[in-house]
Parts: structure tokens; sequence; C-alpha cells
């Protein structure tokens, strides 16, 4: 079965009075919803008895949890590998103590480097990160990294490249951010064409793991230079549209866990994806 879920707390979460994600996995369950991603994008701040006090909360309510790592990841420079890898082990604490299993990252930015270079780097750097967690921390042993399709131009990050990093090792999942895909490409999936082509690129290639995929949905603004801000599901300039991704989940059968990055509306938006979903499925 696919799970929906939001990204962090909608505002009307708090405008209801919450404020403790301890509270969030009932709320999520009383509005029809399974998943929750868990952000550490800006650092590495939760103490390891309160994420097990949500990770109790969220098995109780049937609650996925999932777990953003923090921005600040960059495997296309060999120089931060160490600083890096140690984002990736505390989030995976993190992970652990909340009762998930998928930790999505960015992966880097090219810089100065040519996009060769950083991409070699990048496949080098992971693969090495996947070796050290498999022979060092066997207490994340099932926990699984799902590199993000990223939506500004000079990120590692296109659809392809996330592909290349997945076929290194398998406990990479792919995180495909729809969103960022089209702000990134400049619009290539407003109209509904592009998502065949990538889901079955996505499904050639990694089979199983694109099956279960990871999925972020939002629509976000863009420019030249890809992603300029996340938007809400009353934009009807930018797109996507879930509309024109949903059959296409359902013909591939694919099971994905869909996490909604709407600003602001991310629980009533994934409410609103799950609701279509249902209603194709009858
Ligand atoms: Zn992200």
């Amino acid at each position: 079965m696919i799970k929906f879920g939001p990204a962090g707390n909608s505002a009307s979460f708090y405008a209801e009075g919450h404020t403790k994600s301890t509270e969030t996995p009932e709320w999520l369950k009383n509005r029809g919803l399974d998943c929750f991603e868990y952000s550490l994008g800006r650092g590495i701040n939760i103490g390891g008895e309160t994420a097990a006090e949500i990770g109790r909360e969220a098995a109780k309510c049937g609650i996925e949890m999932s777990v953003h790592a923090p921005y600040f990841i960059n495997f296309a420079n060999p120089e931060s590998f160490e600083k890096s890898f140690g984002y990736i082990v505390g989030s995976l604490n993190v992970l652990k103590s909340l009762g998930g299993t998928r930790l999505v990252f960015h992966v880097g930015s090219q810089q100065k480097q040519t996009r060769e270079d950083a991409l070699k780097n990048t496949l080098y750097a992971l693969s090495k990160a996947a070796d050290k967690l498999k022979t060092d921390y066997p207490e994340f042993d099932g926990c699984k990294l799902c590199p993000e399709t990223m939506g500004k131009i000079g990120q590692i990050g296109s659809v392809d490249e996330i592909i290349e990093i997945c076929k290194t090792d398998d406990i990479f999942v792919p995180c495909i951010d729809f969103g960022h895909v089209n702000a990134r490409e400049h619009g290539i999936l407003k109209d509904g064409g592009g998502y065949a082509e990538i889901l079955s690129k996505y499904l050639g290639e990694l089979g199983e793991r694109a099956v279960r995929m990871h999925v972020h949905f939002s629509k976000i603004e863009y420019s030249a230079g890809g992603e300029v801000r996340h938007l809400t599901f009353a934009d009807n300039i930018y797109g996507p549209y879930f509309e024109h991704l949903a059959p296409l989940l359902i013909q591939n059968r694919m099971q994905p866990y869909i996490i909604c990055e709407s600003d602001g509306t991310q629980a009533e938006d994934a409410a609103e994806m799950k609701g279509y979903y249902l209603g194709l499925i009858g």
C-alpha cells in the first residue's frame, strides 16, 4: 500500500494549539495519513529520549517515520567526507530512535568542479560510505539511504545521477522529488509528459527498489537556475500535478512512500493526494 504524509508539521497543527512533535503521530492518524518525515535539515538537534518518545507514539498510531538529513552534507567534495559521513551517522541514530528505516539526504553540490569530476567524487564517496556503514555500524542494518533528486542545477541529483548513485550499492533507495525534477528541467512535468519516461527508467534500472521508492511531492516555483521556492497545491502556474502521476503509480504497481513538502499545508495536501489515489483505485 502506498503511504502518504507530510514533511514537518502543517501550520494547522500549531494553529490548533499543538506544540510538540510527540503529538504529531496521533494528529496524522486522525487525518487518515500514514507517514511523517522528520527534518534534521538545519542540524541534528533532537535528543535521543524525545526521538524515542515520538517513535513509540508513531508505532502506536501506525505512522511510518523517515528522516531528512542535514543540508550541509556534500559528498562531491572529498575534503568534507568525514563531516558528511558524521551527519549520516548522526541522522541514522535519530532515525533508529524514531523507529524508521529511511534516511533522505541531499548528495552534494558541484561548486567549482566540472560536473564529471563532481559526480565521480560523489560515486566514490558514497560507495565508501555504504561500505563503512556495513562494516562499522551493524546497528543500522536494514536502514536505507535515499539520495534525492534536486531542484537547483548546481546540485548533484538529476534523474540520471540518482540512478547512477543507487547502482553503486543496494543500501540506496531512490528519492524522487518530482517538484525538484520539474523545477530543474523548467516545467518538464507540468503537462503530465515526462513522468512515464522517468518511472520506466527507474523501474528498469533499479527494479524492486524503484517499486518501493521514496517520493517527495510538492509544487515548486522555478527560474533559469531551477528551484526558487516551495508552493502549496493552490498553485496552478508551476506544477507539477499529482493527478498526472497517480495513474502511473497504479499501472506500474508501485508502493512508494509519498511525502508532501508544501509550504504550510503539507498534511492537507498529502491528504488530498491520498484521497485522489483512493478514488482511482475505487
Ligand atoms: Zn530534500
